[in-house]
């Protein structure tokens, strides 16, 4: 879309630093979670790293400007109303093609983190004088991958696609997550309640998608609340920002349990970035889920694309270095006809990934939360794991992990 990009001198609303949890860092020690006998021997490496990680992470290595909604957003949904459909996609789709591109994040894929995770661990490796090592396997009970499905509905016609998608993603064995614009249009609680019971959940994907929440300080915090007020009123403790426009320090203060607004790499949004991150995170006391398959919507109505074809490219490539395959697709585009057989296709192909975690959002935040707090001690070649709650916690031998061993 054409959007002006001026700078945005709004400032911040009061508390300002990142807040902090304890035991929730994003420090290659904590990625990792090597043996605690080390910590001492390596604690000048743990110290940095945090600050590198967090320099792709919270996407600092965009200008600040570029880390929150452009300036002209706000005149853009003012008008988006009065454009048709089909017009407004072609406009996206020519001005998403012509603009000039930043050549980093790479797309799709984008692996600057996980060499900087594997870089950092080789050098850790060499100063305590080992070549193998224990660490806590990155999902429950040693899974090889983790597989997310999440959607978007953007309009009271996805929201009578659900039902289709819903029934297929079972038929499968997968449950999935559906964050809804809670003050856009009516939504029939009762009717999700029954999808709620069957396993699926659902997320608040903001009041609506009017670009305003994280426009300015003032419309945040006349906003925040009553966002998160209509989210506790149906208990949805996940949260997308409608058309993944964010602040990483302002989301990380709203009382939402997870979130799902950054991507890996997605150049094509309009606030464009990514995180460079195919696992969890910490993002203050939120725990943060970045989609890391590239959007249905991108595909096919910007980039004119097959999106099979680079859904099944991505999801391999994140499988082969144990990472998070989480999609984000949309009822309204993915719900119906030939984009439904497709959908069904890919579904097809990902439950055959063997020793993939299938999780909801809910579950993948609960257990990286829980993952956080263990702790490895290794007395004799033995490992053990100490925390209060260390329910899928296995230690695994490094060289047997996925990350590890691509090259
Ligand atoms: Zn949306």
């Amino acid at each position: 879309m054409a959007l002006t990009v001026a700078q945005d001198i709004t400032p911040a609303p009061p508390e300002d630093a990142m807040p902090h949890i304890r035991g929730a860092r994003n420090d290659a020690f904590s990625f990792w979670k090597l043996p605690e006998n080390w910590r001492a021997t390596v604690s000048s490496m743990i110290e940095s790293s945090e600050e590198l990680a967090e320099h792709f992470l919270f996407e600092r290595y965009l200008p600040e400007a570029q880390r929150r909604p452009p300036a002209g957003i706000g005149a853009y949904y003012r008008i988006k109303r009065l454009i048709p459909e089909s017009l407004r996609h072609r406009a996206h789709s020519l001005a998403v093609r012509t603009r000039a591109r930043q050549g980093f994040p790479n797309w799709p894929c984008e692996s600057a983190l996980i060499d900087f995770w594997r870089e950092w661990l080789r050098t850790c490796l060499e100063l305590v004088n080992t070549r193998q090592a224990w660490h806590i396997a990155f999902w429950p009970d040693a899974k090889r991958c983790c597989i997310v499905l999440t959607h978007d509905v953007e309009s009271p016609i996805g929201l009578k696609r659900i039902d289709a998608m819903a029934d297929m993603e079972e038929r499968y064995g997968f449950r999935s997550a559906w964050n809804l614009p809670l003050a856009q249009f009516p939504i029939d609680w009762n009717h999700l309640a029954g999808l709620q019971a069957r396993g699926f959940e659902f997320g608040a994907h903001g009041l609506s998608h009017d670009g305003r929440l994280f426009r300015s300080a003032a419309d945040f915090r006349h906003l925040r609340p009553l966002l998160e007020r209509a989210a506790d009123e149906h208990r949805l403790t996940g949260f997308r920002a409608p058309s993944t426009l964010r602040r990483a320090d302002w989301i990380a203060r709203m009382a939402f349990d997870h979130d799902s607004s950054f991507s890996d790499t997605d150049p094509y949004e309009p606030q464009p970035g990514g995180t460079c991150s195919i696992f969890p995170f910490h993002l203050g006391r939120i725990i943060e889920l970045p989609y890391t398959m590239p959007q249905d919507h991108t595909l096919i109505n910007l980039l004119h694309r097959d999106p099979l074809q680079i859904w099944t490219l991505k999801a391999q490539w994140i499988a082969a270095c144990g990472g998070m395959v989480l999609l984000l697709t949309h009822p309204d585009y993915s719900g119906s006809g030939c984009r439904l057989e497709q959908y069904d296709e890919l579904l097809k192909r990902l439950a055959d990934f063997e020793g993939a975690w299938r999780a909801l959002p809910s579950e993948v935040a609960a257990w990286w939360r829980r993952r956080s707090a263990m702790q490895l001690w290794v007395d004799n070649d033995i490992p053990h794991i100490d925390a209060a709650d260390t329910a899928g916690g296995v230690a695994v031998r490094l060289d047997s992990e996925a990350l590890t061993l691509r090259r």
